[in-house]
């Protein structure tokens, strides 16, 4: 295993939504495409199953606390499931295999005197299940997120130290520039270590949390979100008990919201310190989906978009084009119905327009085969050469939030050069003057070796889409490599025209 990605675990106490269908999408885009050039990736992703939200849910619902959470974990891994995702491992916190290591990690830390017992009197927002200060409420003394006045609580529970390892988390995040990417998001991080750290509460007494990892230094209490949710990511990795575990951690990925980046890029690398593993390699920072126009999605708004909704109307791989191919770096980025119908007819007519055409004349003048490319000029081996190097180019960089946009980009491109070329040499009328039969097979050729290089470079994004591209010129068991080379088609290959690719959608 060369590579580990992961994704943050899900919370239970809602459906699946957008935002979590991107995250995921993003991290088996970089998978696969990590695959083509050859790496190994174990990929994990999966559901965070304790918690105050998650407890309210259950007590609201009238399934057992293990039903309910089996069947809102079912519907994130279904979801993924029917999005392509090739996950590795599904995490769900309330396995016994991972309760075990969060425990003995907690007793670590323990036996390490950095987590002590204090009183603590505060404002808590049950929505956050944190604590607040009064500088972190709006105007009207309330949640900013919730929109709710947190209570007042005054409670015991366990903290752990975070002033001590300040300073060398600045140390470490100056001296890692790419540690946090986009770089804007290392800097928002160095804004909120400029301050003291205050103690992390890391436990909530079992009066009032039940749905927990019990501490095993007091039972009267079940230990808080981050000592349990972050440590999926080693636990995953079997932490503790794997004699590979540095080689494969030196190598790990977290892909994540900017609304989790205090919990990964200051606790967590800070409670690894303190059990003495370095940071994650990478940690991946993206922006929300918004509604179109810049609106925040909600449900009152009725501008919410379903995945599932976007799947049944214009299939995965779209929804998965549209979401890498829309996501702006260091910013939000909008997504609607109409969004992602304009991003299926652009598929349509850059992709599925040119795969028709060019298969359709394949039939009716070549006797469905793929024609010599004995006349080729320099003008077809340009094209060629041209789509080869740019997905050469873009395959030889390493895997991050912008060379996965740059795939998207590329692969427009690349369909727009090959119309471009298509259009310009019209085939249609070649096909009909017996004198230009070699410069016409020759132009045939030229964009169907286009297509196969493109629908090879777009596996990443669209798997189902390359495998219908190189199906319909005859390639019967594709190779997904990251390999450009062009003149690969062999001549006399029986194409065959199958159902367009992207087909009209009202
Ligand atoms: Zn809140």
């Amino acid at each position: 295993m060369e590579k580990y990605i992961t994704t943050p675990i899900y919370y239970l106490n809602g459906l699946p939504h957008i935002g979590h269908a991107y995250t995921t999408i993003l991290g088996d885009v970089m998978k696969k495409f990590e695959q083509m050039r050859g790496n190994s990736v174990y990929y994990s992703t999966g559901t965070d199953e304790h918690g105050q939200k998650n407890q309210h849910s259950i007590e609201e619902s009238s399934l057992s606390a293990e039903d309910f959470l089996k069947e809102r974990s079912d519907n994130f891994k279904n979801l993924f499931v029917d999005l392509g995702i090739d996950f590795d491992y599904f995490v769900r916190t309330s396995k016994p295999e991972h309760k075990k290591i969060v425990r003995e990690i907690l007793q670590d830390i323990y036996d390490r005197g950095l987590i002590v017992k204090k009183s603590y009197e505060g404002l808590y927002c049950e929505g956050c299940e944190q604590f607040k200060k009064k500088s972190d409420l709006d105007e009207n003394g309330c949640c900013p997120d919730h929109k709710v006045a947190p209570k007042a609580i005054s409670e015991e529970n366990y903290f752990f130290k975070l002033e001590p390892y300040r300073q060398w988390l600045i140390d470490y995040i100056k001296s890692h520039p790419d540690w946090i990417e986009p770089q804007n998001y290392a800097n928002e991080v160095l804004g909120m270590l400029k301050s003291p750290l205050d103690d992390l509460c890391i436990s909530r007494p079992k009066s009032r949390v039940w749905l927990g990892v019990e501490l095993p230094f007091d039972s009267d209490y079940v230990t808080y979100i981050w000592f349990d949710a972050l440590v999926n990511y080693i636990s995953t990795l079997n932490f503790g008990h794997n004699p590979d575990f540095n080689k494969i951690w030196e190598n790990s990925h977290h892909l994540i919201g900017k609304d989790i980046l205090k919990p990964h890029c200051i606790y967590w690398p800070i409670m690894l310190h303190a059990l003495g593993i370095n940071p994650v390699k990478h940690c991946f920072v993206h922006g929300y989906w918004i509604g179109e126009g810049g609106v925040k999605m909600s449900k009152s708004l009725g501008n919410a978009v379903d995945p599932v909704e976007v799947i049944n109307m214009l299939g995965v791989d779209a929804l998965r084009f549209y979401l890498i191919n829309n996501m702006t770096l260091s910013g939000d980025s909008q997504v609607s119905i109409d969004l992602l119908k304009q991003g299926y007819r652009m598929l349509a007519n850059n992709i599925g327009n040119l795969q028709m055409r060019v298969l359709k004349m394949t039939q009716k003048s070549l006797e469905g085969k793929v024609p010599s490319p004995l006349a080729m000029n320099d003008g077809d081996k340009k094209l060629l050469n041209d789509i080869s190097a740019m997905f050469s180019r873009v395959y030889s960089r390493d895997m991050d939030l912008e060379t996965t946009g740059e795939l998207a980009a590329s692969i427009i491109k690349a369909g727009d050069m090959t119309n471009a070329y298509f259009a310009a040499n019209e085939p249609w009328v070649l096909a009909k003057n017996p004198d230009q039969r070699g410069r016409f097979e020759a132009v045939v050729y030229t964009t169907l070796e286009a297509l196969r290089l493109i629908g090879l470079a777009m596996y990443p994004l669209t798997p189902a889409t390359t495998a219908k591209i190189l199906q319909s010129l005859g390639i019967e068991s594709p190779v997904f490599k990251a390999d450009f080379t062009i003149m690969k088609l062999k001549e006399g290959t029986l194409i065959k025209v199958g159902d367009p690719l992207f087909p009209f959608v009202e």
